[in-house]
């Protein structure tokens, strides 16, 4: 791979739907960058592999739910590629099954820290390195949604559902303030996918228990989502922006 080949960074690309991006993207022809937020075991044999298979990719940790997180991450960006050209604006997390009386502010703050601030956060620092309103060459960005927006969650996390819910309305705002500065940006929303986030939910299984009640009768898997975000990102898609792509399988 060339030394001008695009630069992708995926937030919380160690594992999940982030890691199928970072696979299928490198396979695409970019570098990508993987951050982790504390499992650098999983983020440095991503990477490894990766190389391994004739791509580029470097690991950053940080955590997208703080300022001194972001920077690092976009510190990383340019010193180790000198440009951005997209960003899969990944990282997001969930939290015990609980109903909303028995939500507290802690909890709350941790979650739209990382699912609606951090993403947010890490789309202005895109935005600041691609658009060609700042001198840069444009770009794309795809926000992770989840069909819990229009589902809303209830009895598990509607706390999670409303944060993405942000993401949708953050993705047509957004996309319409910097269409005319080169920067496409879209959103997809996964149903059920088969990933550790369930488990850290605190129902492992909860992607095949599932599957009744999903029209294809099967969760989804990463690698699905991923050809979905990586289309999103590529001059395939440029015609297409302020998008919200379901990938559920009926749900
Ligand atoms: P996952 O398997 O739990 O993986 C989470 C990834 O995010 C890991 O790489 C983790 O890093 C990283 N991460 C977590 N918190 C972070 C933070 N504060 N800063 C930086 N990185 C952080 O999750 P997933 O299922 O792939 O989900 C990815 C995205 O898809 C999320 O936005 C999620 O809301 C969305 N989504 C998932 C589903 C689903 O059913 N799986 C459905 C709809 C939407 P470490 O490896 O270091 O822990």
């Amino acid at each position: 791979m060339t030394n001008d080949a695009p630069v992708l960074l995926v937030t919380g690309g160690s594992r999940g739907i982030g890691a199928s991006v970072c696979r299928k993207a490198a396979k695409s022809g970019w570098r990508v960058l993987i951050n982790y937020l504390s499992n650098e075991a999983a983020a440095t044999a991503l990477k490894d592999e990766i190389n391994q298979a004739g791509g580029v990719a470097e690991i950053v940790q940080g955590d997208t739910g703080n300022e001194f997180g972001i920077e690092a991450i976009f510190r990383a960006v340019d010193e180790r590629f000198g440009r951005l050209d997209g960003l899969c604006n990944n990282a997001g997390v969930v939290d015990l099954g609980a109903r909303v009386d028995a939500y507290g502010r802690e909890r709350l703050e941790r979650m739209f820290s990382i699912n609606v601030i951090g993403k947010i956060r890490c789309a202005s620092e895109a935005v600041k390195r691609m658009s060609t309103a700042h001198g840069g060459t444009g770009g794309a960005i795809v926000n992770l949604s989840s069909m819990a927006a229009v589902i809303g969650g209830s009895g598990q996390y509607v706390d999670y559902a409303a944060s993405k819910g942000a993401i949708d309305t953050f993705t047509v705002g957004l996309a319409r303030e910097v269409a005319g500065e080169g920067i496409r940006v879209n959103a997809v929303r996964p149903g059920i996918i088969e990933t550790d986030i369930h488990a850290s939910g605190g129902a492992p299984d909860r992607a095949w228990a599932m599957a009744a009640q999903i029209p294809m009768q099967r969760p989804g898997s990463s690698d699905e989502v991923a050809d979905a975000v990586v289309f999103l990102l590529s001059s395939q898609a440029s015609y297409v922006t302020g998008a919200i792509l379901n990938i559920s399988g009926g749900r």
